[in-house]
């Protein structure tokens, strides 16, 4: 049985005394039947340790460079990290992919960088419209994931996937929970493929998750919890995702 897990994405929003608002309310309508963590802009991790230390809300950051240290200016290494106490990264955001042309092997060696200090990746993936349209939906995930699970090899299971159709983020245009499910399908049966613990690994979905649609998501076979971004800047929207979950 695995254990739900929702992770707020934060984007570029906040502010400290928002956040600090939004975490306390975040901890106060603790105990959640589900793993809860957030994963802020980098500058805030310390405070957001600070707030978060001794509960059992989670905390990540939303990228992790791929290189262990050195002259990259701008990036933040997965030992930093590290230090402060991050247990989640996200990887592979359509946002990073789309913008920041990260390619599927530049994500993949992210998610190993993460790992190797102990931080979960969440590892993104997810197709446009026009590649849903064009029949490719299958084709795309199974190509992001591949990258990931050749690079991580046998740590491959330690990963959390979330699968994040690009025309659904941010567009108030949420997948259908059979939508959903069935390409949650194809990636466990990957998975499963791959590293034989697929039945342990947990597939979130992320697309405009609200509170009024997250328990049907959450209730198909396949979907393991969600990673959530507008809606997680309001507490009383993540917090009911959270119970929903
Ligand atoms: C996201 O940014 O990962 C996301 C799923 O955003 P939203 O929930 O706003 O669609």
């Amino acid at each position: 049985m695995r254990r739900k897990l929702v992770v707020g994405n934060w984007k570029m929003h906040g502010s400290r005394p928002a956040n600090a608002e939004l975490l306390a309310e975040l901890l106060g309508a603790r105990p959640y039947g589900a793993d809860v963590a957030v994963c802020v802009p980098f500058v805030y991790l310390g405070d957001t340790a600070a707030q978060l230390a001794r509960s059992d809300v989670g905390w990540g950051a939303q990228d992790v460079s791929a290189h262990a240290s050195g002259a990259y200016t701008g990036e933040v290494s997965a030992a930093m990290l590290q230090e402060c106490g991050c247990r989640y990264a996200i990887v592979g955001h359509s946002e990073r992919r789309a913008y920041h042309a990260e390619s599927d092997e530049l994500v993949a060696a992210k998610a190993q960088a993460a790992l190797g200090r102990g931080i979960t990746p969440v590892v993104c993936v997810g197709e446009t419209l026009a590649q849903r349209d064009a029949g490719e939906t299958e084709a795309v995930v199974k190509r992001q994931l591949s990258a990931v699970i050749h690079t991580l090899a046998h740590c491959a299971a330690e990963m959390v996937v979330a699968y994040e159709p690009v025309w659904a983020i941010g567009t108030g245009r949420t997948a259908s929970p059979e939508q959903a499910q069935a390409v949650h399908a194809v990636l466990r049966a990957q998975l499963q493929a791959a590293t034989g613990h697929a039945g342990r690994m947990r597939i979130l979905y992320g697309g405009s998750v609200k509170a009024d649609n997250a328990a049907a998501l959450f209730a198909m076979p396949d979907i393991d919890g969600g990673l959530i971004g507008g809606a997680s800047l309001k507490a009383a929207d993540f917090i009911a995702i959270c119970r929903a979950a």
